[in-house]
């Protein structure tokens, strides 16, 4: 059974991303628990942690179909220590707020070498965050997205993925969320049948489905191996709706939450209908 929703809205209050998802009829969501653009946050309080709760208990979406982001500042490998440190401590924050609202797992970026150090050490310093993070939270795993390669940033290969997993301590705790857009500009094709089977292949082969955690379903603007990290809507960019029908027909994307982050956000309610009327 799959599982679509998208990113949606949480001004004015973290449950309000769970109304927002049931007038599209979504399934699953995403949501930023604070601003993504800053650093501080006020903390969740007792009230809007109850009210969240009982909504998401209401609306029946589980936990499990929860893909909370953390904010865009963080970097978890940056070069300079002082940088990491602050981003360490605002990544601890977001984990400790997914906790709060009772969810299990929080998607992320994972990090950015700046040109200033080499990629093997840019993904220790990542893995070595997540580790520290772990030992102090529990019951959340820690999602990484793989990206397009824009800049600096690492996780655009699955060599990266595996490379950071490898030297995760507690293996239950670390998952991967696969945006399409950026899986695709990253330059892994999935527009035919036989190179969606080549390409998911890979990804068993190096990182493993088993970490599968969620999905980003997004179409591309740019093209394959581009680096770019610009999404469309589905079916209109440049990776086509025969990707998104294979993805809705393979069962390894079965029980974990799909989420758009299309432009439209006007047409998600459809791109959701879309998604579902593809299962064969
Ligand atoms: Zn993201
Ligand atoms: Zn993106």
């Amino acid at each position: 059974m799959k599982y679509v929703g998208a990113h949606t809205s949480a001004t004015g209050g973290v449950y309000n991303a769970i109304s927002n998802a049931q007038s599209i009829g979504a399934k699953a969501f995403a949501l930023f628990t604070k601003n993504q653009r800053r650093w501080d946050a006020k903390p969740l309080d007792t009230e809007t942690i109850d009210k969240f709760k009982k909504m998401l208990d209401e609306s029946g979406i589980l936990a499990r179909h929860v893909l909370p982001h953390d904010s865009y500042l963080i970097n978890l490998g940056h070069p300079e220590e002082e940088k990491r440190q602050k981003s360490m401590e605002a990544f601890l924050d977001e984990v400790q707020r997914c906790e709060l609202l009772g969810l299990d797992r929080l998607n992320f970026h994972p990090g950015s070498h700046l040109k200033e150090i080499d990629e093997d050490e840019c993904l220790d310093r990542i893995a070595e965050a997540m580790n520290i993070t772990l030992d102090k939270t529990s019951g959340i795993s820690l999602v990484l997205e793989n990206t397009a390669g824009q800049g600096s940033n690492l996780g655009w290969k699955f060599e990266h993925l595996a490379h950071i997993i490898d030297k995760v301590e507690d293996k239950s705790r670390v998952g991967v969320c696969i945006d399409t857009c950026h899986m695709f500009t990253a330059g892994y094709d999935i527009r035919t049948r036989e190179a969606y089977d080549v390409t998911m292949a890979q990804f068993e082969n190096i990182v493993g489905f088993k970490y599968l955690k969620g999905m980003h379903i997004n179409d591309s603007k740019p093209e394959l191996g581009s680096h770019v990290d610009r999404h469309d809507s589905i079916g209109k960019g440049k990776i086509g709706i025969d990707a998104f029908r294979f993805i809705m027909n393979d069962e390894r994307m079965d029980d974990i939450p799909l989420i758009l982050e299309t432009i439209d956000e006007t047409i998600w309610a459809q791109e959701i209908k879309l998604l579902y009327s593809l299962v064969d």
